[in-house]
């Protein structure tokens, strides 16, 4: 049986990842949960899990929850999140919570030596050097992704060494405005943007993928998972989403890993590795539906996300940081309609060329970077609201 702490429960992942937990007879128990506005369904995943430890965002969800559970150790605020990370009766930390929220905890779940079932890309990009160096520092501590490109990766990595790769390729469905021009994507409304056509997912991630910034963000967090350098990453736009991503060794062998769109499968797989495990939830890939498989380059003069990530990651030290600050506080002005859709790669633009990167060698160090980016782009194009 392994223990898991789910930070993010109330979210898409969290809730795929205990619906695999509710399904694995026993192989799987919840140790602790975490929600921040959603304190209502946090109360329901209580009742269910009955975990030992809980924390919640809002003073409202941490009166209620204490009320109704005193026998729970309750935290409150982003601290908890880390005081979750930092417990020390538990096998896998996933890190499901959005944005750079997640780096504090993922790097207590690492000194700590526990396995990472790492979905929060954001930490990845923003602080990937530091947690490698960390990792070195802590070799009994692991992180296994959970994003569904890199645990193909990941896996089809099992097919050859790590030195005879040849070059990575993320596939990419396109989004929900493939095809579309820069002048239809104007005025495209928040509503349009969070359509995603294969994979549910939470708003942050669905914007992301419609400007393909998310594809940004995988690349960067692909080079840092798999030590892979930038000219060997590639991405293929495959819309049908059924290739994850491959790897394409020396000898020109591609392998590849293909499934349903469903994150149950990668959240699964970050649990159970190396072992695989039978689970009833998952719907068998069915390829006289699934027949046409079609792939295309992706249309970087109008979708800006994977170059500005090129150029992020290239630069490297504190610029992916600035990268994913600029596109957080730019994702959440444009859901408000503070600003249009393409304002998105202009935001991210224009704090990148305002920063001079540093070296990130703390944690410290990459929260600074982020709140400067933050207050920058809050002062240029709208007022923070709480
Ligand atoms: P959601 O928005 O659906 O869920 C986010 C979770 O984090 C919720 O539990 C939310 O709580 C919590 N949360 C948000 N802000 C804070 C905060 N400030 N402090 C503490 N907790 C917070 O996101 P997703 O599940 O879609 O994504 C989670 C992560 O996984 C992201 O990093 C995303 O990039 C990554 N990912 C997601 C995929 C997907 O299919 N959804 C695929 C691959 C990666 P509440 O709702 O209670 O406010
Ligand atoms: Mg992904």
């Amino acid at each position: 049986m392994k223990r898991i702490v789910v930070l993010g429960s109330t979210g898409s992942i969290g809730t795929s990842a205990l619906d695999v937990i509710r399904n694995s007879n026993g192989k799987f128990q919840v140790v602790a949960l975490s929600g921040n506005r959603n304190h209502k369904l946090l109360i329901e995943q209580i009742k269910e899990f009955s975990p030992k430890y809980v924390c919640v965002g809002t003073e409202e969800g941490y009166l209620e929850i204490s009320r109704e559970f005193p026998e729970i150790k309750l935290f409150l605020g982003d601290s908890g999140l880390t005081e979750l990370a930092n417990l020390k009766d538990y096998d896998i930390l996933l890190t499901a919570v959005s944005g750079a929220i997640g780096i504090e905890a993922t790097v207590a779940g690492i000194k700590n030596e526990k396995r990472i079932a790492l979905a929060n890309k954001e930490t990845m990009v923003a602080a990937g050097g530091y947690i490698n160096k960390l990792l070195k520092e802590y070799p009994k501590a692991e992180i296994v992704p959970v994003d569904s490109e890199h645990s193909a990766i990941f896996q089809s990595m099992l097919g050859g060494r790590k030195n005879e790769v040849n070059k990575l390729i993320i596939t990419a469905s396109g989004g929900t405005f493939r095809g579309k021009s820069v002048e239809e994507l104007k005025n495209v409304k928040v509503e349009d943007a969070l359509k995603h056509p294969n994979w549910s997912m939470g708003k942050k991630i669905t914007i992301d993928s419609s400007s393909l910034v998310n594809k940004g963000l995988e690349i960067i967090e692909a080079h840092e998972l798999f030590g892979v350098d930038y000219d060997h990453i590639e991405v293929l736009v495959h819309p049908q989403s059924i290739i994850h991503s491959m790897v394409e060794f020396k000898d020109r062998a591609v392998i590849a890993q293909l499934g349903a769109p469903d994150m149950k499968l990668p959240i699964q797989y970050a649990f159970t590795y190396p072992e695989r495990e039978a689970n009833i939830v998952f719907e068998p890939l069915d390829f006289t539906k699934a027949s046409t498989l079609t792939f295309e380059k992706v249309d970087n003069k109008t979708f800006k996300g994977v170059e500005l990530a090129y150029r992020a990651g290239r630069t490297g030290k504190s610029m992916p940081a600035v990268f994913n600050a600029a596109n957080e506080v730019a994702v959440e002005l444009f859901m408000k309609g503070k600003i249009g859709f393409l304002t998105i790669y202009e935001i991210i633009e224009k704090a990148m060329e305002r920063h001079i990167p540093i070296e990130i060698d703390s944690v410290e160090t990459v929260k600074s970077v982020d709140r400067e980016t933050r207050e920058w782009v809050y002062s240029e194009y709208g007022e923070k609201e709480e």
